[in-house]
């Protein structure tokens, strides 16, 4: 089964907004095993939409519209899906209850327009749309399926994760399991890692096996398509030994893992707490930990201390240091980490401080990252050369020190 995506939109071609549901739909199927070969945007314009479906219809299964399915008058996807597939819309009961509902509560009156959004393909199956008033649907034609899903994302994202994507699988599944399992590594580059795995990855067919890349880390999916769900992990077990025989060293966890979950069960493990002095990356490392929850076990707190004169302030380093050390250095990053741990009462305090470019910072190349780990053993520290690439940097400053808490 494969599927195409049609975003409609004229601000999509005009550049207004980004095509995020494109990326949003494309993420979730290929962890159950649809293929998209194709995205296509195409604008408020019923001709060119209806070209757009009969090009879809010829080469794809599944076709998932996103946007247009609102009240105004440019929004035109179901009465175009209807026009091109001699079908009508009709009024759905539920939607126009849930409207009603929406306008009691918000105080407005109903307009006239906003019943048009209770209007469906008539025999589809309704998604309900918990944030918004514009239902979904999804409708079978012969050998094709219609799914048809509102703009915006806060209403889009829910209503294909929760309701839509549950009902592929269910298809799916008549014919087949599909699970998917996902490897992460850090500390190896994509190249790296297919070059180590090439004849492995080269010869899967079932499972197959998707890498994919983003800020440092690589991960591997592993998706098995068979008749039983033991059938289907067995396959998955195979692939996974053979790729960690050899790159089983950089893998850090799986599936939903994230280097900041990893770190922060560690500490949880070891009963320890953190703290942390941020130059570079003013409160990002911070940040990152505090998005898992269950994060106020471990994070204490700590400080941004951009400027040379905050650090001397809020950490207590000595004015004077400075004469004789960058604030991008090794010196720096002991200093300002044994200072947190101090300030802080923490078992661990981290420290980043580096240029992240584009100019360059004392004698320091662009890129340069020190990172302090300070402990009741002392500090150790590392020392990063990263590329030209200012916010690229900082988000990669803060994943490694991550990787190096829990190496
Ligand atoms: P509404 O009821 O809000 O009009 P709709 O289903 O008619 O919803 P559109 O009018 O096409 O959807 O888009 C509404 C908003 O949703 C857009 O202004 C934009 O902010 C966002 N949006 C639309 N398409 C996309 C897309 N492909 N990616 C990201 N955001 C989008
Ligand atoms: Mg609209």
């Amino acid at each position: 089964m494969n599927a195409e995506i049609i975003a409609v939109g004229s601000e999509l071609l005009l550049g207004q907004i980004t095509n995020t549901n494109a990326r949003f739909i494309s993420g979730h199927l290929a962890e159950i095993g649809i293929n998209v070969y194709y995205h296509t945007v195409v604008g408020d314009n019923p001709e060119r939409l209806k070209d757009s479906i009969a090009i879809a219809e010829s080469r794809a299964d599944v076709i998932i519209f996103s946007g247009g399915l609102g009240p105004t008058k440019d929004d035109l996807t179901k009465q175009t899906i209807a026009n091109h597939l001699g079908t009508t819309l009709s009024m759905d009961d539920a939607a126009m209850t849930s409207i009603a509902a929406y306008f009691d509560r918000v105080g407005r009156p109903m307009t006239e327009n906003n019943k048009k959004q209770a209007l469906v393909l008539e025999g589809s199956d309704v998604l309900v749309n918990d944030n918004g008033m514009a239902p979904g649907m999804m409708y079978q034609n012969g050998d094709h399926l219609y799914m048809l899903l509102p703009g915006p994302p806060h209403e889009l994202e829910p209503m294909f994760q929760f309701e839509a994507k549950p009902k592929l699988v269910r298809m799916l599944n008549q014919e087949n399991i599909i699970l998917s399992h996902v490897l992460r590594f850090y500390g190896i580059g994509e190249a790296e890692l297919e070059d180590r795995l090439q004849d492995i990855l080269d010869q899967q067919t079932n499972p197959t096996i998707a890498p994919l890349a983003s800020a440092g880390e690589v991960t591997l999916r592993i998706t098995a398509k068979t008749d039983t769900t033991d059938e289907a992990w067995k396959l998955i077990e195979g692939a996974k030994e053979q790729i960690l025989e050899r790159v089983g060293d950089y893998l850090y966890g799986y599936d939903d893992d994230s280097l900041a979950s990893k770190a922060i069960d560690l500490l949880k493990q070891q009963g320890k707490t953190i703290s942390a002095a941020e130059s570079l990356t003013a409160g990002l490392f911070q940040s990152e930990l505090a998005s898992v929850s269950g994060a106020s076990a471990v994070l204490s707190g700590g400080v941004v201390t951009y400027n040379e004169q905050m650090k001397v302030q809020q950490l207590g380093i000595a004015p004077e240091f400075f004469d004789k050390h960058s604030v991008v250095s090794k010196e720096t990053a002991v200093a300002m980490a044994t200072a947190a741990l101090e300030k802080f009462g923490t078992d661990i305090a981290v420290s980043l401080t580096g240029a992240a470019g584009p100019d360059a910072h004392g004698e320091e190349p662009v890129g340069t990252v020190w990172i302090g780990i300070a402990s009741a053993q002392g500090a150790e520290t590392y020392r990063l050369e990263l590329s030209g690439l200012r916010n690229t940097n900082r988000i990669r400053a803060v994943k490694l020190a991550l990787h190096y808490l829990i190496r």
